[in-house]
């Protein structure tokens, strides 16, 4: 089962990746929590990857490629994988084709969640996550019990630090420039299902459980 989870910051992919991971039993592979991770490192490509998250800019494809070949190497990914936020360009779409043909494996699904551009503002604008366990939060729909602290694990809830307007607008005209094309491609490809995400939790884990198959 290898999956592919598509669609703009915000849409909700995170949250659905998480109850997809552990139904199906595959590793949930999140570029944007790996490279946050290496962001709080503080080494030198840390500090590199920060810059380009802050402004809300595409890190550069062949740094990603590598990250992504090195994790897809892993043994728990031999059963399958769900990747979260990868590709992001036609490029990376093509490199992942070419790592995934030399292992004689191939993409199952390319689930695409479509959600308004007003809805992701929105969304984002108001988006809490939680340091320690990565569970979301939404200061109107969704706040933590407690503020600022996590209801799952108790850790520090904050707002991320690309999670402002302005770094929002130029993540979404990223998004609309050079990530939609891959609905394109890996629709030619005969993968790609689309789900509305702009349903309730719930709702939308059902539709992508049905669209899985
Ligand atoms: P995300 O958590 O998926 O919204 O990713 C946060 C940030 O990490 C993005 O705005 C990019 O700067 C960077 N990033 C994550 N995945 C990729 C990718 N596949 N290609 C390029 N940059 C990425």
């Amino acid at each position: 089962m290898n999956l592919i989870l598509l669609g703009p910051p915000g849409a909700g992919k995170g949250t659905q990746a998480k109850k997809i991971a552990e139904k199906y039993g595959v590793p949930h592979i999140s570029t944007g929590d790996m490279f946050r991770e290496t962001a709080q490192s503080g080494s030198e490509l840390g500090k590199k990857l920060q810059s380009f998250m802050s402004a809300g800019k595409l890190v550069t494809d062949d740094i990603v490629i590598e990250v992504v070949k090195e994790r897809l190497a892993k043994p728990d990914c031999a059963k399958g994988f769900l990747l979260d936020g990868f590709p992001r360009t036609v490029p990376q779409a093509e490199a992942l084709d070419g790592i995934l043909n030399g292992q004689k494996r191939k993409i199952d699904n390319v689930l695409c969640m479509k959600v308004a551009d007003e809805d992701i503002i929105n969304r984002l604008s108001s988006r809490r996550v939680c340091l320690a366990c990565g569970e979301s939060y939404n200061t109107i729909s969704k706040p933590p019990k407690t503020e600022g602290k996590c209801d799952v694990c108790s850790g520090r809830v904050i707002q991320r630090a690309d999670d402002n307007r302005e770094t929002i607008a130029q993540r979404l005209k990223v998004y609309n420039e050079q990530t939609s094309p891959l609905v394109d491609y890996y629709s030619k490809a005969g993968v790609l299902k689309e789900v509305d995400g702009s349903k309730s939790v719930d709702e939308v884990f059902k539709n992508l459980v049905k669209v899985i198959g």
